[in-house]
C-alpha cells in the first residue's frame, strides 16, 4: 500500500490536488483539518477543544492530533493507499507517523511538496475565504497560520529530505499541470 504525505503551506492546493489523486488512484484521503471541522460541527468534546486553536490559527497539541490520526487511519485501512493532507505539521508528528506506520508494517512512500510563493498564498486564502465559510480564512488568522507554517511546519521539508522522501513540485500554474507532476512521482514509486 502507498502512504503519501501531501505537504505545503495553507493555500498551497493540498485539498484540490488530494481530490484529484483520490479520483485517479482510489486512495483514501485523511485531511486532519476536515476531521476537526466535522467534530466542531457535531459539537463533540474534541470539537470544542479544537475550535479555539483553529480560530486562533494555532496547531492542536501533537499528542491529541496523533491519537486522532491513528484512529482515523485504522478506521480506513488496510487499503490501497492513503493521502495524508495537513498531517504531519510538526517534527514530532512526523516522527509519530513514522512509528505508527512501522508498527503496522508500512511506511511513508513519498512526501509531495507543493511550492507556492508567500504572496500567492495570501491572495488565494483571502479569495477562498469569500466562499469557503471557514472562520480561519480571514486576513488576520491567515497571517498567523502562515507564521505557524513557517516556524513549525516548514522544518519538515528538511526532515523529509533527510529521510529521502521529499519530492518538490511547482504548486502554481494550471491545476492539471501540477497534478501531472504529482502523478509522475506516484507512478514512479
Ligand atoms: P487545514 O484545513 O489543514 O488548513 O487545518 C485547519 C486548522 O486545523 C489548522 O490551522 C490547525 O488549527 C488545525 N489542524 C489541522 N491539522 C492539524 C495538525 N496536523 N496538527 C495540528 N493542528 C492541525
Amino acid at each position: 500500500m502507498k502512504n503519501i504525505v501531501i505537504f505545503g503551506a495553507p493555500g498551497s492546493g493540498k485539498g484540490t490536488q488530494s481530490a484529484l489523486l483520490v479520483e485517479k488512484y482510489g486512495f483514501k484521503h485523511i485531511s486532519t483539518g476536515d476531521v476537526l471541522r466535522a467534530e466542531i460541527k457535531q459539537g463533540t468534546e474534541l470539537g470544542k477543544t479544537a475550535q479555539s486553536y483553529i480560530d486562533n490559527g494555532k496547531l492542536i497539541p501533537d499528542a491529541l492530533m496523533v491519537d486522532i490520526l491513528a484512529s482515523v487511519y485504522d478506521g480506513m485501512c488496510p487499503c490501497e493507499g492513503v493521502i495524508f493532507d495537513g498531517f504531519p505539521r510538526t517534527v514530532p508528528q512526523a516522527e509519530a507517523l513514522k512509528s505508527m506506520l512501522a508498527q503496522r508494517g508500512t511506511e511513508v512512500s513519498a512526501m509531495l511538496e507543493l511550492d507556492v510563493p508567500d504572496e500567492m498564498l495570501m491572495e488565494r486564502l483571502v479569495n477562498r475565504g469569500k466562499t469557503s465559510g471557514r472562520a480561519d480564512d480571514n486576513a488576520e488568522t491567515i497571517r498567523k497560520r502562515l507564521d505557524v507554517y513557517n516556524n513549525q511546519t516548514a522544518p519538515l521539508i528538511e526532515w523529509y529530505e533527510k529521510e529521502g522522501k521529499r519530492n518538490a513540485v511547482k504548486g502554481y500554474g494550471e491545476i492539471e499541470e501540477i497534478n501531472a507532476a504529482l502523478c509522475a512521482v506516484i507512478d514512479n514509486l
